[in-house]
């Protein structure tokens, strides 16, 4: 008898997405010609850079010839893109950071979930409410959590709420925790977090010999020069934090898959019984083991990203999705609506109208404005009453939704 693996039971049926695309698909059967814009899922909508393009092409071409082909590469990544990573992206902004601790992956959303392979079972782990689904998806097949309770709150996980109330700042659990979940720039609510707050977090994990999972998919939208980009901006992170960061939403490789996780070497988890172990080494060795590395063609795509050109086309990228998220920020403001997030962040976190619960203000949009939001309250249960639109879409679409937005609401 092959035994499933009966933690896959306790998750709630992919609740959110499934469930967004049942009510579109419905009101598009009575409606089949209603100009839907989507402004739900976190994709990116702009073609790959120039620059991305172009490498790949030659690198497809070095495939095709005996004399540069490629077969299996570095499980880590080449030490020419985990160079460039290093010194852009790091020792640019006074992190100590070396190529050496870079993990090139073909994503952050594996990573986030493999990186649950080197810890134990007996963690106390904390996350964000909302929070991008993943992290809790990937504890719960890994049974690290109890049953889900009625507002989707699984036992064992220490919910940490973000909402207009506190700032969207977490406050630091009372009691100690070993492994914290932070996502800045927010996937959902667009909020940043400063260096004061960052620095409290690594102070808190190096007191309780805890270890921070930071996701920094979306640094490149950070605008405010306050603000950090990389938790090893803050002193002592070498000691407490891992890193994930994705070309997915600076460069629109969503489709094209190359991401990094950053492991300091030195930095320590525990055995049971107290005694330091090397978490560089136990994720390199479950990186040669599970991974064979990202496509030559891809890792020469990213490593254009760090190119002039590509920079140049990366800033151009994000600067349009940021427009579209002060497009949407300022019209629904000028509308009455309170709006959080969308300066640092593709994510404007909309609070409902009129105490409005999150899925009925996602039907409204979805039947009087044609337009796809995500609501809230499928991120967690502190996400009631918001939803979230996400600056992924064309100008003329963004300015086309908000204008029927405002017509309906002002
Ligand atoms: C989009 C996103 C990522 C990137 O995932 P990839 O697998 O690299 O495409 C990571 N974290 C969050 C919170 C995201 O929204």
């Amino acid at each position: 008898m092959a035994v499933v693996n009966a933690n896959y039971l306790k998750l709630k049926a992919g609740y959110l997405f499934p469930e967004i695309s049942r009510r579109v698909n419905h009101f598009l059967k009575d409606h089949p010609d209603a100009p839907l814009i989507r402004l739900g899922i976190g994709d990116v909508t702009e073609p790959l850079p120039a620059a991305c393009r172009e490498a790949m092409i030659k690198a497809v071409e070095e495939m095709g010839d005996r004399a540069t082909f490629k077969g299996y590469g570095p499980e880590q990544g080449y030490s020419w893109l985990r160079e460039k990573i290093a010194a852009h992206d790091f020792q640019a902004r006074g992190c100590d950071i070396d190529a050496s601790e870079i993990f090139i992956s073909d994503g952050s959303k594996c990573d986030t979930g493999n990186i649950l392979d080197i810890f134990g079972d007996s963690n106390k782990i904390a996350v964000t409410d909302p929070v991008y689904p993943v992290y809790v998806d990937t504890n719960v097949m890994a049974g690290h959590t109890g049953e889900a309770n009625d507002r989707g709150e699984y036992a064992g996980l220490v919910y940490l709420p973000i909402t207009a109330e506190n700032n969207f700042t977490a406050t630091l659990p009372s009691d100690p925790v070993d492994l914290v979940y932070l996502c800045f720039p927010n996937n959902p609510t667009g909020a940043v977090a400063s260096r004061e707050h960052l620095q409290a977090w690594v102070d808190y994990a190096r007191t309780h010999r805890a270890i921070l999972f930071f996701d920094a998919a979306y640094e490149a939208f950070i605008t405010d020069p306050a603000i950090p980009h990389s938790i090893y901006e803050i002193p002592g992170a070498r000691d407490c934090a891992i890193e994930f960061r994705s070309f997915s939403k600076n460069a629109g490789f969503t489709g094209t898959r190359c991401a990094f996780t950053v492991v300091p070497k030195g930095l320590k988890g525990y055995t049971p019984s107290g005694d330091a172990v090397d978490l560089w080494s136990l994720w390199q060795r479950r990186q040669s083991t599970k991974f064979n590395g990202v496509s030559y063609i891809v890792q020469r795509g990213a490593e254009a990203v760090y190119s002039p050109e590509g920079q140049t086309q990366v800033r151009q990228l994000v600067s349009l999705y940021l427009e579209n998220a002060r497009l949407i920020r300022d019209r629904l403001s000028k509308a009455g609506m309170a709006v959080y997030g969308g300066v640092n962040a593709p994510y404007v976190w909309v609070k409902t109208p009129n105490g409005m619960s999150s899925w009925d203000f996602f039907d409204t949009l979805l039947h009087t404005c044609y337009v796809v939001g995500t609501p809230g309250a499928g991120f967690g249960a502190a996400g009631e009453g918001y939803l979230r639109l996400s600056a992924f879409n064309s100008q003329a679409n963004v300015i086309e939704a908000m204008a029927r937005v405002v017509a309906t609401l002002g």
